[in-house]
């Protein structure tokens, strides 16, 4: 529960569980080297797995009394080739190829398609990108269910790759059947957040909202940006969404990488300035899946992405199977410090993000909040807070105190393990509504001492519990 104020460190750091950390020793030891956040990724392993991890870290955070937040990773409309005889087959460069949505298995120059629609979606001169990109195909024609393409980059293509359709508009509905048994899935196991692939406006944020309702609960939703549409539509989204995940593998290869940079920082931007968390993804370590240690390059992009202001970062491949988990969650750890700290020394990374406060009552008081705990060396922020948004805001402003997210709700604690700087605590509702109270049972669980020290409380609904009226009080002892 105190772990952060300990180790000084904000970003959070995810960690993709899979079969090289799937057994309670690794989990526990994933724990202690600081991983915040897990990850079941739904494209892969059984329910029973999933469910299985989910009972072990529970188990686990709850023995080492610290909040750890799991999400379920639905696959969304991911369109992939289907079965090919042999399960392999070479395409030639420059030669001509069949992509079908015919139920055929591929041979001789015919891919099947698994996405049925594909032959309605794509038009001549369309790219269709194979196996991460690896491969790449022009459409020269569409006939009834089979499109005609010439082979721009050939290759060996597998069975079930991935297809990326970059210059189509691709019509498949947001949540497919998978999604649909995935999320009753999450529901039933009360996993803390879900996060959704492949989303292109905030409707498939909302039809997933939708049907978790229908099924009796609720759960944050995180978008997964990796569609050119998500980027145009990304007001809409970050005001439906929890908050977003930028997804840089499959976002890499659906718009020009050379842009994926500053995509990123304002992705970074846009989602701080929502107040939503954001977190950046996908081959920051890579190499270790295979290496104990990181490419100079990699720890140059971790440490970016700290300094641009992300709240989490992600291990993928790194943590599910690759050969070091644990020296790539503590590479992660150190790298995340030491640019935190030369962030926070350094004037000329001090931080320019115009966060727009004139509308908002609780964002002027955090933005006063951030000011005053510099300018009075507060102990720290306190942020009583119900649902988390109050906390959120706070954290969106990145103030140099500690901010403890107190909250009834362990549910609520968990989710703010996501958000950068949030220490969560959870308190019984009475020790809550009294703020000298509530700061010395704080100050005690994260062994502070009061002595002659200020912290302030900014609460979201003000003492008489009217929404909208936040209060922020500065508590001398
Ligand atoms: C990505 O594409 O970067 C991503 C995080 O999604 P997935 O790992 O599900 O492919």
């Amino acid at each position: 529960m105190s772990r952060n104020i300990h180790t000084g460190r904000k970003t959070r750091i995810i960690a993709t569980l899979g079969p090289a950390t799937q057994s309670p020793g690794m989990i526990e030891r994933l724990l202690q080297a600081g991983v915040d956040v897990f990850r079941l990724n739904m494209s892969h392993g059984s329910h029973r797995e999933h469910a299985e991890s989910i009972r072990q870290i529970r188990r686990l955070a709850s023995k080492m009394r610290i909040h750890a937040a799991i999400f379920c990773d639905l696959c969304g409309p991911k369109i992939r080739v289907g079965t090919l005889a042999g399960g392999a087959m070479e395409l030639k460069a420059r030669s001509v190829v069949v992509v079908t949505t015919r139920r055929v298995t591929g041979r001789d120059g015919v891919i099947p398609s698994q996405y049925g629609a594909l032959h309605k979606d794509v038009k001549p001169g369309d790219r269709i990108l194979l196996d991460d990109g690896k491969l790449e195909l022009k459409v020269l024609s569409v006939k009834g269910r089979d499109i005609e393409c010439r082979v721009i980059y050939g290759g060996v293509l597998t069975d079930r790759k991935g297809i990326n359709l970059p210059d189509s508009r691709v019509s498949a509905p947001s949540l497919t059947d998978a999604d649909r048994r995935d999320a009753r899935f999450a529901l039933e196991q009360a996993v803390d957040l879900l996060a959704l692939s492949f989303v292109r406006s905030a409707e498939g944020i909302l039809a997933l909202k939708r049907y978790l309702r229908r099924h009796g609960g609720e759960l944050p939703v995180i978008a997964k940006i990796e569609k050119p549409q998500a980027l145009e539509a990304i007001d809409g989204i970050l005001q439906e969404a929890h908050g977003i995940m930028i997804a840089r593998g499959d976002l890499g290869i659906e718009i020009d990488p050379a842009r994926l940079p500053m995509v990123q920082k304002e992705l970074i931007d846009r989602a701080r300035a929502a107040c939503k968390p954001v977190i950046v993804a996908t081959q920051m370590m890579e190499s270790m899946i295979d290496s104990s240690r990181p490419t100079r390059a990699e720890v140059g992009d971790v440490s970016n992405a700290a300094m641009l202001g992300a709240d989490a970062v992600m291990l993928s491949g790194e943590t599910s199977v690759g050969r070091y988990p644990l020296q790539a969650v503590r590479y992660m750890n150190a790298i995340l410090r030491e640019a935190e700290q030369w962030r926070q020394r350094s004037p000329r990374c001090g931080d320019d993000l115009d966060m727009r406060v004139a509308e908002s009552p609780r964002r002027a008081l955090a933005n006063a909040a951030m000011g005053i705990a510099r300018d009075l060396r507060l102990l720290a922020l306190l942020v009583p807070t119900r649902s988390g948004t109050t906390a959120m805001v706070v954290s969106a402003f990145r103030p140099s105190a500690p901010v403890i997210g107190v909250c009834p709700d362990a549910r609520t604690a968990r989710v703010l393990t996501l958000n950068w700087g949030v220490i969560p605590m959870q308190l019984k509702p009475a020790e809550i509504a009294d703020w000298q109270r509530m700061s010395r049972i704080v100050a005690r669980r994260l062994g502070l001492s009061l002595n002659d020290r200020s912290l302030a409380v900014l609460s979201g609904f003000g003492k008489s519990g009217q929404k909208d009226q936040p209060v922020l009080k500065i508590l001398r002892f």
